[in-house]
């Protein structure tokens, strides 16, 4: 094993390379890595919330975060705001942190109990009302990457794919060139084969080639697919550029149930980035165009973009000496800004069972099954948010709502949940990236009760502990567009 060929320069192309440079030739240089990529044919161009995760990964990269900041148009993000998923007007939080303080042990009984007149997220962080208040999660004499409140980030991907692209150029060879074919060999692929007759031989090929998967699709993969409980196959997207220098940043992403499926409204330092992902069954390109047109206030002349998609996973992102990472091989709907996480977990997966010698069986055996965990710890979840809902009002929510379009792991977490709340032993997987913690967060936020608990009538405290941390952090944490001015200079 001495080369690396990488297929794609978008996130998943670039994140993967610098990732596995660290993790292959940080000691000594081990194995070449080249990426050809296609400025021509472009990148998705969407991809703008992340979870925490990314702070690991760009500090193992080696990026400094307040240059990330700058260059990306990077905003902080506490979590979500999930607004008329349960019913129109009900809002519910999801966020990164969790107080683990002895003692809050009890709130989801005590939540359970009260008339649910206080948020749960209340209950057991600060972050809900940090974030609604505008507040950063961490100071600017905080290190990089560090932080109060366990935090992510909004950004622009494009930007961060560039930024990448300029980051330790001497360690990556980037060859720019559009992949007209693929030499096959026994194992898989022999070289790619560019316009204009240049031939990039490799030992392992990793395919970021996005939607399109190039290399994996020539290997006969399998997907498994999840539109049973992901009924969304469309995205209408647009770019709200803006340039006033006082607008306020919030540090959050906002993700609003609409008619047919839901819309993000993400904020960068310089534009307002808003997506409607919607079901094609309950609603064409035009319509769709048009009701997220009018929910957000769209001037005429900024375009829309349209996205065609499906939620999958290929069953073996790796056969043979083939790799998909990214939208190569699989998609979930952004609604818990899934993606780049998904690509930063392939990179570390495929830096810990790296193939150095000639038989890589097992190494790819492991890879694809810690995959499809991954996927499965993640799409329960999503699904959630659907089949939870209270809302009747159009044709898609009664269709989402409906039993079939549950999950089999979806139902038999929730028949375990009838009789006990959530709690750490539901899930042991140690590489997972939803716990009970965040399952709780959306099973109360969307006003669940197991079976025959009836609707309690006391308003539940805030614990001191709780309030006492929030009168800390309103006086150390600074206001969120201010510290990102700071930071952008
Ligand atoms: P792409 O960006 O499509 O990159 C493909 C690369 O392959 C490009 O460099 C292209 O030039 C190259 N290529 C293709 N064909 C050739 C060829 N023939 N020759 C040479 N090069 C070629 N993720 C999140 O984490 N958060 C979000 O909020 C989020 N929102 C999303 C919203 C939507 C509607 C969609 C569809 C996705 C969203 N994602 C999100 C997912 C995210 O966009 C992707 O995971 C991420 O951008 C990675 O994309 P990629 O690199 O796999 O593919």
């Amino acid at each position: 094993m001495k080369r690396l060929v990488i297929a794609g320069g978008g996130t998943a192309g670039w994140l993967t390379a610098h990732y596995l440079d660290q993790a292959i030739n940080g000691v000594a240089p081990r194995v070449e890595i080249t990426l050809v990529e296609s400025r021509q044919i472009g990148r998705i161009g969407v991809g703008e919330a992340t979870v925490p995760t990314l702070r690991e990964t760009l500090r193992t990269i080696g990026l400094d975060e307040a240059e990330f900041i700058r260059q990306t148009h990077a905003t902080f993000k506490h979590g979500i705001d999930f607004r008329d998923w349960c019913r129109k007007g009900h809002s519910f939080f999801h966020p990164f942190d969790r107080s683990s303080a002895p003692g809050l042990d009890k709130a989801n009984s005590a939540f359970l109990l009260s008339d649910f007149t206080t948020p749960y997220a209340d209950l057991v962080t600060t972050q809900r009302v940090l974030a609604m208040k505008g507040r950063a999660p961490k100071s600017a004499s905080t290190p990089g990457y560090d932080c109060h409140l366990g935090y992510a980030y909004h950004l622009d991907a494009e930007a961060l794919a560039d930024m990448l692209s300029e980051h330790r150029r001497d360690r990556i060879k980037h060859i720019e060139g559009k992949i007209a074919g693929i030499e096959r060999s026994e194992h898989g692929v022999a070289a790619l084969l560019l316009e204009g007759g240049q031939r990039v031989e490799g030992d392992l090929f990793v395919d970021c080639t996005g939607f399109r998967s190039l290399l994996l699709s020539e290997l006969g993969p399998k997907r498994v697919d999840y539109s049973k409980g992901l009924i969304c196959d469309r995205a209408v997207a647009f770019r709200l550029p803006f340039d006033e220098k006082g607008r306020p940043l919030p540090p959050y992403t906002a993700a609003t149930a609409m008619d047919a499926g839901w819309r993000w409204e993400i904020t960068l330092q310089n534009r307002l980035g808003s997506g409607y992902v919607y079901c094609s069954s309950f609603k064409n390109e035009d319509a769709a165009e048009a009701e997220l047109r009018s929910a957000i206030g769209v001037p005429d002349d900024v375009d829309a973009r349209h996205i065609r998609f499906d939620a999958y996973r290929m069953e073996e992102p790796w056969i043979g000496n083939v790799v998909a990472i990214g939208l190569s091989g699989g998609f979930l709907e952004p609604l818990e800004s899934t993606g780049i996480f998904l690509i930063e977990f392939a990179a570390k997966m495929l830096a810990e069972h790296f193939p150095y010698g000639p038989v890589p069986g097992p190494l790819r055996y492991r890879f694809n099954e810690r995959m499809a965990k991954i996927y499965e710890n993640v799409v329960p979840l999503l699904n959630l948010h659907y089949c939870l809902t209270q809302r009747d009002d159009t044709p898609f929510w009664r269709q989402v709502s409906r039993p079939e379009h549950r999950f089999p792991a979806t139902n038999a977490l929730l028949d375990l949940w009838s009789f006990k709340p959530p709690s750490g032993s539901d899930f042991t997987d140690t590489e997972q990236l939803f716990s009970w913690v965040n399952y709780e967060f959306i099973l109360f936020g969307m006003e669940w009760r197991p079976v025959g608990m009836g609707v309690g009538k006391k308003r539940v405290a805030v614990p001191e502990l709780i309030a006492n941390d929030l009168a800390h952090y309103e006086k150390e944490l600074p206001d969120h567009t201010h510290l990102i001015r700071e930071l952008v200079g």
